[in-house]
């Protein structure tokens, strides 16, 4: 089941974001709340609540996905490297219920994530 949320709100233009790449089937904005020198949200336009719901027809859509995420790194100058999140769920620590992957770059990133 999907919801309005307000990644949806920002698809409609009904709030503004900071929208550094769109097309047919995607939009990325930059994150409110940034944990990075670059931090981008990517989203699908069609509203997949979390990657788990994803199903089989859903694939090409999430391959486009992760290409926009490269050719949006590359602009950013994200040459030394960066990191794609994409949190799942209440144990995952999502708290917006629309699909989106992080890119996060321009700093080092420790691992294990917190
Ligand atoms: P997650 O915790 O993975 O669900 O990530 C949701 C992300 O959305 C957080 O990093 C928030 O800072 C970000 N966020 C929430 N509302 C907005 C908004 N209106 N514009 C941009 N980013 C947002």
């Amino acid at each position: 089941m999907t919801t309005e949320t307000i990644f949806s709100k920002i698809i409609k233009k009904e709030i503004p974001a900071d929208i550094v790449y769109e097309d047919d089937l995607a939009l990325a904005f930059r994150d409110i709340t940034p944990q990075a020198p670059v931090h981008i949200l990517v989203i699908p336009k069609q509203a997949i609540a979390k990657i788990s719901d994803a199903e089989p027809q859903d694939q090409a859509l999430l391959g486009h996905l992760l290409l926009v995420c490269g050719k949006i790194a590359k602009e950013q100058g994200l040459d030394n490297g960066f990191r794609l999140v994409i949190n799942n769920g209440d144990d995952g620590g999502q708290t917006v219920h629309h699909l989106h992957i992080h890119i996060l770059g321009k700093r080092f990133m420790q691992w294990p994530p917190g």
